[in-house]
């Protein structure tokens, strides 16, 4: 039982008027965009107990997204490895195939109770774009997506259904033409015009108050998790295991336990191929507390304080900051933060694939091959409860190409 003063835990749970948690998080934002942001604050915070605005996103969550996401026994994988029971929450069976679609619903919704016409966002892989693309012809609103030329050039199967969903999809031509530059000309494309259009981020990251409201979208994942979990095994999992990107899937997953001291909570972040700069994308593992996209995190910095350049093998974890409340809930040590290497993930994608017949999103595979670590060294009474985020056919014609040969393909 950890034992973690009950204020600390209470300033982990909501930010403050602000959007602090403890030190991090809050809004730095051009004095243009400030009555802007407080404009979104507001108009969520009215929503967000709204009657028929819950109502109208628990229905898309059931008849279209599918949720509840089933809980599923791992117990191939489990027995092999002769240890604690290993749950997957089942977020890759979602519509669109991931988490995603539960956070752009709600951000969708949100922009048409507001009036707007457009919703726009900046998308690395393509996932965010294909997933607000798709709430986006749902809800009936127009939809910009800002992508990096780079990554335009490699990920053409996401630019393509983007396409077909309806979207615009922008490529950002300047500097190194990949994710930063797309968050850039997205915020320009933004201040032209913010009255008709809304800026939907793609995690709990941004200024205030987009990861308090990424979060409640994402908290779904965890109160299920919760109730699956009391039915199944009558008792909460000992253990909560989430790959941690911008930290959207985990926290969703954490929020709701993170009061229950009895349950031990691990955020995985990348560690690439190497510690070195450049590397591995392990913000709260390496980086130190600095100002990103309009706040403050935890934060991989080069030698002049400015964003590192990150890699690793999941795109989708590729950021070197993180959301406040993360950086918060590692400095109350509430959550405990590893971190797992490119090819401690390859191994896992395959083993859950080849054991359970799952195969899991490269960004997935990392709380997997966590797990993989964690259940040898407990006893077969115990739980570990892992958020399988998305699924793997995005990663298979990479992960074939690269690895294939050590995997006998
Ligand atoms: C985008 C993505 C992630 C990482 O984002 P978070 O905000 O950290 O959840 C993880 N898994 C999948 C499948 C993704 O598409």
């Amino acid at each position: 039982m950890k034992n973690i003063d009950r204020s600390l835990l209470q300033a982990s749970v909501m930010p403050d008027v602000n959007g602090y948690f403890g030190e991090y998080g809050g809004r730095f934002v051009p004095p243009m965009l400030e009555p802007l942001m407080q404009e979104i604050a507001e108009a969520y915070e009215q929503i967000k107990d709204d009657p028929v605005f819950i109502e109208e996103l628990q229905y898309l969550q059931k008849h279209y997204t599918g949720r509840p996401s089933p809980l599923f026994h791992a117990k191939n994988l489990s027995n092999k490895l002769g240890g604690a029971q290993i749950f997957l929450k089942r977020e890759d069976l979602n519509h669109t195939g991931a988490h995603k679609i539960n956070h752009c619903l709600g951000e969708a919704l949100l922009a048409k109770k507001m009036g707007k016409k457009k919703i726009i966002a900046e998308t690395g892989a393509g996932q965010h774009g294909v997933a607000l693309a798709t709430a986006a012809a749902l809800v009936g609103l127009d939809c910009d997506i800002y992508m990096g030329e780079v990554d335009i050039a490699k990920e053409h199967p996401n630019v393509v259904r983007m396409g077909i969903l309806g979207a615009r999809v922008i490529p950002a031509t300047h500097g190194l033409k990949t994710l930063k530059e797309a968050v850039d000309a997205a915020f320009e494309a933004y201040l032209k015009d913010p009255v008709n259009q809304l800026y939907a981020i793609g995690s709990v990251v941004g200024p205030h108050p987009f990861p308090m409201m990424v979060r409640d979208f994402q908290s779904i994942v965890g109160r299920e998790a919760k109730e699956q979990m009391l039915e199944m095994e009558g008792k909460l999992p000992d253990n909560l295991i989430a790959c941690v990107g911008g930290g959207s899937n985990s926290i969703g997953l954490f929020s709701p336990f993170l009061e229950d001291l009895d349950v031990n909570i691990y955020g995985v972040e990348p560690a690439g191929t190497s510690f070195k700069t450049g590397d591995h994308a392990a913000t709260l593992t390496l980086g130190k507390p600095g100002m990103i996209h309009g706040f403050k995190c935890y934060l991989l910095q080069d030698e002049n304080g400015e964003p590192a350049a990150v890699n690793t093998v999941a795109s989708g974890l590729d950021y070197p900051g993180v959301g406040p409340q993360h950086s918060y809930l590692k400095d109350i040590k509430r959550v405990t933060y590893e971190s797992i290497t490119d090819h401690e993930a390859i191994e896992a994608f395959f083993e859950l694939s080849r054991t359970e017949g799952i195969i899991p999103a490269l960004e997935s595979a990392h709380a997997v091959a966590y797990a993989v670590k964690l259940a040898p060294k407990l006893g077969k009474e115990k739980t570990i409860l892992v958020n399988l985020s998305g699924r793997g056919d995005k990663d298979v014609d990479y992960v074939v190409e690269k690895y294939g040969k050590e995997y006998g393909l």
